[in-house]
């Protein structure tokens, strides 16, 4: 992979940096701005740029978000925090996509509280691959168990898996471990693979990410 550029030169603006990823990332391949933790003028150029999706983490710094710039137009919400139940009925009123789901029963909740609220959420199951204490996750003989019952959740539109590389990994440890995570989400019949932040987005897009979530490479 060394031959691979991995982010654009530090002193190039934003819109210079949205182009250089768009040139970099193949067509099957969407690029998600991870806004969290930035101020509204840089999603604003953002949008000026044409970028319309957008990740964020925190339930109310998103809402906030929402409401400052809702004389744009229309924008594509994703939720990539950590899905807390509580929150799961305000997560779901404000984003059209989850990437975060990461339990049955909290998918089982969603489903419900969808229905209830006459929506259809696009998610994204949350696979950890490796053992990694920081992040949450189903792993593959857990979600292969669940399945069946995954795929009854008639409120939910399941339409991929995410994954998240733990750190220290080589090159070629990211790439096999996307590759993994593609071949589970091939298993299961699933189109979408949320995979590949700044660091790894190489690896990722290498094995067939179709959602690339950028942050600090980004802004
Ligand atoms: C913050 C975050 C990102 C973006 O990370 P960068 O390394 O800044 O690109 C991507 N995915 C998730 C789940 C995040 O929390």
């Amino acid at each position: 992979m060394e031959t691979i550029e991995r982010g654009p030169e530090p002193g190039m603006g934003l819109a210079d940096r949205l182009e250089w990823f768009r040139c970099r990332l193949p067509p099957s391949c969407h690029l998600l701005a991870v806004s969290k933790g930035q101020p509204l003028d840089r999603l604003r150029e953002a949008v000026h740029c044409g970028q319309r999706s957008f990740g964020e983490s925190r339930l109310q710094e998103a809402i906030s978000k929402q409401q400052a710039l809702a004389d744009l137009p229309p924008l594509d919400w994703h939720f990539i925090g950590r899905l807390q139940a509580n929150k799961a009925r305000a997560v779901l009123r404000k984003f059209g996509t989850i990437h975060s789901l990461d339990s049955l029963v909290l998918a089982q909740r969603l489903d419900r509280i969808a229905r209830e609220e006459g929506l259809r959420p696009r998610v994204f199951l949350q696979v950890k691959l490796r053992p990694d204490p920081a992040k949450t996750g189903f792993s593959a003989e857990d979600l292969r168990s669940d399945w069946p019952a995954l795929q009854a959740l008639t409120g939910l539109d399941v339409v991929g898996l995410m994954t998240i590389a733990p750190l220290g990994l080589t090159s070629d440890q990211q790439v096999n471990l996307f590759e993994t995570c593609r071949a589970l989400a091939s298993e299961l019949g699933l189109p979408e693979l949320s995979m590949g932040m700044s660091g790894d987005w190489p690896e990722a897009v290498q094995a067939g990410s179709t959602w690339v979530r950028l942050g600090s490479a980004l802004f």
